[in-house]
């Protein structure tokens, strides 16, 4: 008789894997130890794929970047207590992100609580902090619903991060099959919120009528999978257009009406503005005086209403979908037969002449190819080697912002940065989900992971994971030994001798000539040392031709390169 309770009994584990992959969960990153061994192995057996990481924050950067790439959240595993802590910082980004994630760790058994159990820690409510939804399902039969809901929650309206607290006790629990609903429905995807036909006529009234109109494009348009309409919108009125950071290549980099180059006259002139799927935050100076116009008009459409009026009050609130919304003003502007002629509009020549200056500036540092390199020379020769479809993963501060304006996207979500959130560290993680969703769904693009040497060196030890998963990531340090800037190895080793170590080595400083390529040497691999353009074209050339590992090309620059001098310096303007 006992043979035939086993037959009809279905554990925790199996319950939860079975409902992720109902609801269409496909990626899963993670780091097993008591009490999810057997959570993992369970995902495996009904086809989940999973990525075993080296550190639970990395997998959960991981997870949310499948997400984002994905459009359907990916699924962070972790143990209990020190395990869904370390996850706690990738939670927080996702959740400023606004990418879906949903994260799952075991916790200490229920009847060991309260009384010092191993790994014991309140995760439910460290949880809610950074997260849209968090449980602990009551009862494995109640698993199926808490695991619809994680998934819905994370991903409709703004998405976001959603949390479930598995204890061991339930994990490990038996319940009968039939008192199981495994096959819980998986509703349709919620239909895409459409804008009143009022704000789309009043928006193309606002657009066809302004002097100096202008276009942004954030990551949730990217998000919205927009890039189609916003094109075409584009291509039909020459509006110019910029792109936030991770809004690059929604509409192509390479656009001639992409005024990325003249980003601060754009901002500062406009006087009305198109803002889809970006939130008037730092990242664009709050939308406020002096950065922008004190008069500027925002239409703003974004699918969360709790965004708007935030920071400035916006002239046309349009809560809708970026993508119905986009496909509505196509043809409203259509009707008024709306377009700019770049060549005679005084707008586009203001900007036009501002492109021109900056270009000169770029092209005369990108050309100046003295040893030790500076950044422009350095992203210059990347640009020119790889594959123009590429997708850029990029942290670090100068290494980041620089590499910005010269590493070109050219299709949508082929970004992934530090973010609104500005966290470092995030780059490998996010190059291992876009490495498998290349392999999966874009074979023989590219990732390519351009990190400062401090960034690297936060999440570094996942080349293991790549190693061992075949990820073929070309890994470029760009490293000028130290935090904003070091110094050279002499300078380096005269303030080490001052005196107390502690007092003399300057906290912005790094280790100098660190030979990072030779992580690779660990795989019985060889990396690559490039100080020179030649080198680096050598180099990158090479590792293109690697499909089945990681490559680490450490590029020694100057520890002095900087970036163009700044009109604003943001970070220091203070308001109060
Ligand atoms: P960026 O960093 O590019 O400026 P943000 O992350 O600040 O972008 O802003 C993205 C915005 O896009 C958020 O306010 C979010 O609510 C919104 N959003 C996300 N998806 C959609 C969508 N499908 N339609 C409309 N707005 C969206
Ligand atoms: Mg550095």
């Amino acid at each position: 008789s006992s043979k035939l309770t086993q037959s009809m009994t279905i554990d925790g584990n199996t319950i939860l894997a079975e409902s992720l992959k109902k609801q269409g969960v496909e990626y899963v990153f993670g780091i097993v130890g008591i009490p999810v061994i057997e959570t993992s192995l369970a995902f495996q057996s009904v086809g989940l794929k999973f990525i075993g990481m080296r550190n639970e924050q990395a997998a959960c950067y991981a997870a949310q970047a499948i997400g984002y790439l994905t459009g359907k959240p990916g699924v962070c595993l972790a143990v209990s207590g020190p395990g869904l802590l370390h996850c706690i910082g990738g939670m927080a980004n996702a959740q400023v992100n606004c990418w879906p994630l949903v994260v799952i760790a075991g916790s200490c058994p229920e009847d060991h609580e309260g009384i010092g159990g191993f790994q014991e820690w309140p995760q439910v409510d460290s949880s809610r902090l950074y997260c849209k939804y968090t449980a602990r399902p009551p009862s494995a039969r109640l698993i199926p619903l808490h695991v619809e809901r994680a998934v819905r929650l994370a991903s409709v309206g703004r998405p976001g991060v959603s949390y479930l607290d598995m204890p061991g006790t339930l994990l490990m629990s038996q319940v009968e099959e039939d008192k199981v609903q495994l096959d819980f429905y998986s509703a349709d995807p919620v239909k895409l919120g459409h804008p009143d036909p009022a704000l789309v006529s009043q928006a193309a009234e606002l657009l066809s009528r302004a002097e100096r109109p202008l276009v942004i494009v954030g990551k949730g348009a990217g998000h919205a999978r927009a890039e189609n309409e916003i094109t075409k919108l584009i291509e039909n009125t020459k509006l110019p257009f910029l792109p936030t950071p991770m809004g690059k290549g929604v509409v192509p980099d390479e656009s001639q009406y992409c005024v990325s180059s003249a980003r601060t006259q754009a901002l500062l002139k406009a006087d009305v503005i198109l803002l889809l799927g970006a939130r008037l935050n730092w990242m664009l100076h709050f939308g406020q005086v002096p950065r922008f116009a004190p008069d500027v008009k925002v239409i703003q459409v974004d699918i969360s209403p709790e965004e708007f009026h935030n920071s400035i009050k916006s002239e046309l609130p349009v809560h809708a979908d970026i993508k119905p919304f986009t496909a509505a003003l196509i043809n409203k502007l259509a009707e008024k037969k709306f377009s700019l002629q770049p060549t005679n509009n005084n707008w586009w020549q203001t900007l036009r002449e501002k492109q021109k200056a900056n270009a000169e500036f770029f092209e005369a540092q990108a050309n100046d190819k003295s040893v030790p390199l500076n950044y422009f020379a350095v992203f210059k020769t990347v640009q020119a080697t790889i594959s123009r479809d590429s997708i850029i993963v990029s942290e670090g501060a100068n290494t980041m912002d620089i590499g910005r304006g010269i590493l070109l996207n050219n299709k949508p979500r082929h970004r992934l940065d530090a973010g609104t959130f500005g966290t470092m560290g995030v780059g490998p993680g996010f190059a291992i989900a876009a490495a498998l969703w290349c392999r999966d769904y874009a074979p023989n693009k590219r990732v390519i992971c351009v990190e400062g040497d401090s960034a690297f060196g936060f999440s570094g030890m996942e080349i293991e994971t790549m190693v061992r998963y075949r990820l073929p990531i070309i890994i470029i340090i760009v490293n000028n030994n130290g935090i904003y800037g070091g110094f050279d190895k002499e300078t380096m080793q005269e303030l080490q001798s001052a005196g107390d170590l502690t007092q003399c080595i300057p906290p912005t400083s790094l280790g100098t000539e660190v030979r990072y390529e030779k992580m690779m040497e660990m795989f019985g691999e060889a990396g690559h040392f490039c100080r020179t353009v030649e080198e680096i074209e050598v180099a990158v050339k090479k590792a293109i031709t690697v499909t089945d590992r990681p490559s680490i090309i450490n590029i020694a620059i100057s520890p002095q390169s900087n970036r163009k001098p700044q009109a604003f310096n943001w970070l220091t303007e203070s308001k109060l």
